[in-house]
């Protein structure tokens, strides 16, 4: 083994060929439902300035920003770069440098990439993770609320996962919520010796997080802690109560948490978060996102309405794993086409470029046995091969063979695509051009 310097970061992770059929389901379904609800794609980069970076993940303290990373550049080492902790801040600016503020709106987008942030590794919390991110702007209707919570809660639907719990909250705006937080800071006040030291210091700072404290020794005040939803202004009280209106009338179920907040300013109104108990342990948040109405200006851009979520792609395929929903790991290709004896290279190659109209083909180079080639087709799980000696390369055919069945016929290069192109390959009985050969077992093909 190399030195543990030539291994991967700490905290990050491979995603092999096997787990990357389950990926692919999650990114397909992902972007079929943002699609479906008039969402378009857009990709920024994954370095962006640290001040827009800072000034995204606000001000609570320096806890947030400890998990960003610097990006240092030996050419240009004043340059203040950043890898994304997340897409939001980036997808705004872009909105606006871009002047997708000018065009029609609201501007319904959505995007999918890698996000880092230096945080302690644990099962299911990754320093490069991936999101699921959607974004709507340009609009303040609660109907968008709870249009994006319709996409999350669908796309993991359509996955075919169960037993994901959706929370929601509202936590007020500019109107309403500076007077709940005195509420809140006068209800903990005499009971800050009792919190816990992180707690201790959110008093002052951003109460609203004392809600989503998870520390023992904090929990017993909750309960009696003022609500925030007992509180709402006229107008966030309606607001919520249409967000609500539309998931009901949407079949979508949720639990109202009046302790569900988010820690940033710029928040408004509806939070949601959806967890998963399969997921396990303290990281069982597959997504969140709420309304964000004070993110525009905290980034120094025109007022502008938001609402969105972000999900953790890694989570969801964990999920379904723990569901036995993560469909099996593919054969690389359908078809593999074994020369069997020298100087086929060329022949081979058209073989597979032919096959290729329907089908994935791979070509085994190897100058290695028939024998073993076989062996190793078998290994790799391709349902189909293709012999081909110098004889049979000359007159442009090749040994079709089923491996499961061990069934074998003779197919002229040309007529692969068709042969091949009928769901789970051809059948001998239905194809006239080849006579069907006696089964042979996998591995005695010719040999
Ligand atoms: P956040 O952007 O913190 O609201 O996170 C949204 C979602 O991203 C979470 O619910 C997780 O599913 C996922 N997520 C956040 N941080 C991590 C991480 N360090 N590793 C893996 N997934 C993460």
């Amino acid at each position: 083994m190399p030195p543990s310097s030539l291994q991967s970061a700490r905290g990050v992770r491979d995603v092999l060929p096997a787990e990357r059929a389950t990926w692919e389901l999650v990114e397909g379904a992902a972007r079929r439902v943002a699609r479906a609800f008039g969402y378009q794609e857009i990709e920024t980069p994954i370095i962006e300035p640290l001040e827009l970076v800072e000034r995204g993940v606000g001000g609570d303290t320096d806890v947030v920003r400890k998990e960003i990373y610097l990006v240092h550049s030996r050419a240009e080492p004043d340059s203040r770069l950043v890898l994304r902790p997340e897409a939001t801040a980036g997808v705004v600016r872009a909105y606006f440098q871009n002047r997708l503020d000018a065009g029609p709106q609201p501007q319904r987008l959505y995007t999918l990439g890698p996000m880092f942030r230096h945080d302690r590794p644990q099962a299911g919390r990754y320093r490069q993770f991936h999101q699921f991110d959607v974004e709507a702007f340009g609009s303040g209707a609660a109907a968008l609320d709870a249009e994006v919570i319709e996409m999350a809660v669908g796309w993991l639907a359509e996955l075919g996962l169960t037993g994901f719990v959706l929370e929601l909250n509202s936590i007020g705006d500019d109107a309403c919520r500076p007077a709940y937080l005195e509420l809140l800071k006068a209800y903990y006040r005499p009971r800050k010796e009792q919190l816990d030291a992180e707690c201790q210091r959110r008093l002052e700072v951003n109460p609203l997080r004392l809600l989503d404290c998870k520390a023992p020794r904090c929990q017993p005040f909750k309960a009696g802690a003022p609500r925030i939803t007992d509180h709402l202004c006229p107008a966030c009280g309606e607001a919520f109560a249409e967000v609500r209106r539309l998931l009901d009338a949407a079949g979508v179920e949720y639990r109202l948490n009046p302790y569900l907040v988010r820690g940033l300013d710029y928040y408004s109104r509806t939070v949601f978060e959806v967890s998963h108990e399969a997921v396990g342990g303290a990281q069982n948040s597959l997504g969140g996102g709420g309304r964000y109405d004070g993110l525009a200006t905290a980034l120094g851009y025109p007022n502008t309405p938001a609402t969105g979520f972000a999900a953790g792609l890694e989570r969801v395929v964990l999920a379904l794993e723990r569901q036995r929903l993560a469909p099996p790991a593919p054969s690389p290709a359908e078809l593999a086409v074994l020369p069997d004896g020298e100087g086929l290279a060329v022949a081979a190659a058209r073989v597979a470029r032919i096959a290729r109209g329907s089908v994935r083909v791979a070509v085994d180079y190897s100058g290695r046995s028939l024998r073993a080639k076989m062996r190793a087709a078998h290994r790799a799980g391709y349902p189909w091969v293709a012999i081909m000696d110098p004889a049979e390369a000359s007159r442009e055919v090749v040994q079709l063979r089923h491996m499961a069945s061990g069934e074998q016929r003779e197919v002229a290069w040309r007529d692969l695509p068709l042969a091949l192109r009928t769901p789970g390959g051809p059948t001998p009985s239905r194809d006239a051009s080849g006579g069907v050969r006696p089964a042979m077992p996998t591995g005695e093909a010719r040999a």
